[in-house]
């Protein structure tokens, strides 16, 4: 040991290790007294079970010692916390294992650049580097192969490539030869050999005393305790000094955030594609559930654009007074007579009137030569058309005279035109019997499509208000009149005015009085209520999915934990690997929300055609944003403790599974 006169790489005083198992504390390593200098190449043996092992770990800084102290570059490794430790193995270490511990789902070349991605090294330098090295080794030709396509003497050295990766200035091997033929075996001891010429200090772990004596240096240990140390008399050659990897590379701290938010982006889409139906299965909870969040706000959005359509046609802004006090007034009684019709004029006369359409009807039966049939009779006003928002097909309405002269003129609606004049396509100036009273046919109402036509079948007819209450009624009383309020002013204010008129011309509040708006803001009201209330299902059924979420994460974090213990060994820090089953959790959801979103629209899709131009389902950008972030939002809630169990995951017990 050429170079004992300077200050030990690492030092190890009184380390003692304990495993708990069950009750028992076992005790493996007894209190190990050690130094190890820079290139130093050391073989650790000793029987299976002796403890060499442990003491690997602990100086690879992949466990912790349970007494005594360790010391690396001079500094005690038991006051460093978990990340501390894992940018020591980062930057310094590089581990070899007996049975290589290469992520399968990556080629030979991505397995050699999985550290140099923890350590934030520029993309070309990170993949030049790791070709180089796989060249170097004489795997120029397999980089792009996946583990499963190499042998067990190719795929340890791709072990090595990655363990130099970073640098590797101390180079850990657990039985590296173990598990490989005799001339895999002298291969791999050869690489050794060379990179401790090269500078590498090389640990060596193995039980078989001619690969011990092919180092510098054998340590000897015996159930927990150094038995021998000594030196084998092998030839060194001059040293070299270990080469400085990572500084000539380094990434901004930003782009090196992005590159393992990449690496760990493309782990999770190989790890949802090697197990597609499962993830497709595991999303069905999420897809159900944006999918009817989405299609359920769609509905409502659409039907409730439709029923608004409706009021619309009704006249824009319009105000119904109806005679009799309100219903559950005490003073209220059967037949309430009170409005009149110079009630509906001074209505009219106000400036915010636009017009005014008094009304009153009754039930009567109308024959048109021998067909007789049970018909709806209206009284109405001179602007009776423009009030309630009607159109005609034929002919004309009413004017002033109708009114003052109590013309029998009649206008009748689409249904009495199919029941009485089905062969006559021009009924103007047909006469009906209405009861005994005949009325001349002066116009046909186009159908009425608004949905809130009073009577769906029924005939409908309308005269002049003063004919009807002086021919049919004979009642100088009107029932109700609706008023149309000017655009500009709002409907609760006129409201307000029209009920202190008449209320002060009758004395008394013996009248119903009913805005179009506050109709409006009912059916607003009452979709939102219904959306709110089928959303909230809808989002139990999310809430489902990101547990069957949670659950399968779970299984995922249980099945890879190898690979955790093999990114946390060569230095990935806990929020790395909390990062990437985050991201996979996330991922799974957001892609299920946005095949949910898909499926809502196919949904849609489906109801507007059988529905036609009369129905359409209406899809707000906001539910669909809103809807996204939800899916996102549950990936973050039910990802985040299997995310956070990974990433606490011990790095030697993750490493021992398998
Ligand atoms: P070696 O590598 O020399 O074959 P190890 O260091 O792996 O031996 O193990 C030494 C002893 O410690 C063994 O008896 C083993 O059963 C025990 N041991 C190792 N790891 C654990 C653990 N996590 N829990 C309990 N016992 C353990
Ligand atoms: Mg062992």
């Amino acid at each position: 040991m050429s170079n004992q006169n300077q200050a030990p790489l690492m030092q190890v005083n009184g380390l003692i290790k304990e495993f708990q198992a069950g009750e028992q504390v076992i005790r493996v390593l007894h209190g190990i007294d050690l130094s190890i200098y820079q290139g130093e190449m050391v073989a650790i043996i000793g029987q299976s079970g002796s403890g060499k092992s442990t003491l690997m770990n602990i100086l690879g800084c992949l466990d912790k010692a349970s007494a005594g102290d360790y010391q690396i570059f001079g500094k005690s490794v038991s006051r460093l916390d978990a990340d501390e430790l894992a940018k020591l193995r980062r930057e310094h270490f590089g581990f070899i294992f007996q049975r290589y511990h290469l992520l399968g789902d990556i080629d030979a070349k991505d397995n050699v650049a999985v550290p140099a991605v923890y350590a934030g090294m520029d993309n070309q330098a990170r993949s030049d580097r790791a070709k180089k090295l796989l060249t170097d080794l004489g795997l120029g030709d397999k980089t792009g192969n996946r583990p499963s396509q190499l042998s067990g003497g190719q795929q340890q050295r791709v072990s090595i490539a990655r363990a130099l990766m970073n640098g590797g200035d101390i180079i850990l091997a657990d039985e590296p030869t173990g598990a490989l033929d005799s001339k895999s075996g002298a291969d791999v001891m050869q690489i050794l050999r060379d990179l401790n010429d090269a500078g590498h200090t090389i640990i060596m772990v193995t039980h078989d005393p001619s690969i011990a004596e092919q180092a510098d240096r054998v340590i000897e240990i015996k159930d927990g305790l150094i038995l021998k140390d000594y030196l084998t008399g092998q030839q060194k050659t001059a040293q070299a000094v270990p080469m400085s990897v990572l500084q000539r590379h380094q990434k901004s701290a930003f782009g090196s955030f992005i590159d393992r938010l990449a690496e760990a982006f493309k782990m999770s889409l190989l790890a949802m594609r090697a197990h597609k139906m499962r993830t497709l299965l595991t999303m069905l909870g999420i897809i159900i559930g944006i999918a009817s969040v989405v299609s359920v706000v769609g509905l409502g959005k659409g039907s409730q654009a439709q029923i608004l359509s409706n009021i619309s046609s009704l006249g824009t802004n319009t105000i119904t007074v109806t005679d009799g006090y309100p219903f559950g007034d005490p003073r209220r009684q059967y037949n309430d007579k009170n409005l009149t019709p110079q009630d509906a004029q001074a209505v009219a006369d106000q400036p915010y009137i636009v017009s005014v359409s008094p009304q009153l009807s009754s039930n009567t039966n109308i024959r048109y030569r021998n067909i007789e049939e049970a018909a709806s009779v209206s009284g109405v006003g001179q602007d009776y058309l423009a009030v309630s928002g009607e159109t005609l097909a034929q002919g004309q309405g009413f004017d002033e005279q109708s009114i003052l002269r109590r013309t029998q003129d009649i206008i009748i609606d689409h249904n009495a035109k199919t029941t009485f004049f089905a062969d006559i396509p021009d009924p103007i100036g047909e006469v009906l019997l209405i009861g005994s009273v005949p009325g001349r046919v002066i116009g046909v109402l186009a159908p009425n499509t608004s949905g809130f036509a009073r009577n769906a079948d029924t005939p409908t007819i309308y005269m002049p208000y003063t004919t009807m209450m002086s021919r049919i009624k004979g009642t100088p009383y009107i029932e109700s009149f609706i008023a149309l309020i000017n655009n500009n002013i709002s409907s609760s204010a006129a409201e307000t005015a029209i009920s202190t008129l008449i209320e002060s011309r009758h004395g008394t509040d013996d009248f119903r009085i009913r805005n179009s708006d506050s109709i409006r803001q009912t059916i607003e009201a009452t979709t939102s209520t219904m959306t709110l209330l089928i959303s909230s299902i809808a989002i139990i059924s999310l809430i489902v999915g990101g547990i069957g979420v949670m659950n399968i994460m779970l299984v995922s974090v249980t099945e890879r934990t190898n690979e955790i213990g093999v990114r946390m060994a060569v230095g990935a820090r806990q929020s790395d690997i909390m990062q990437q089953f985050l991201i996979e959790a996330i991922l799974v959801c957001i892609l299920g929300g946005l095949l949910g979103i898909g499926l809502a629209y196919a949904i849609g899709e489906l109801i507007n055609r059988i529905g036609g131009d009369s129905f359409q389902v209406i899809y707000s950008p906001t539910s669909i944003i809103a809807a996204f972030l939800c899916s996102t939002l549950i990936g973050v809630v039910f990802g985040f403790l299997p995310a956070r169990n990974a990433a606490r995951l011990d790095p030697v017990d993750a490493l021992s599974r398998d």
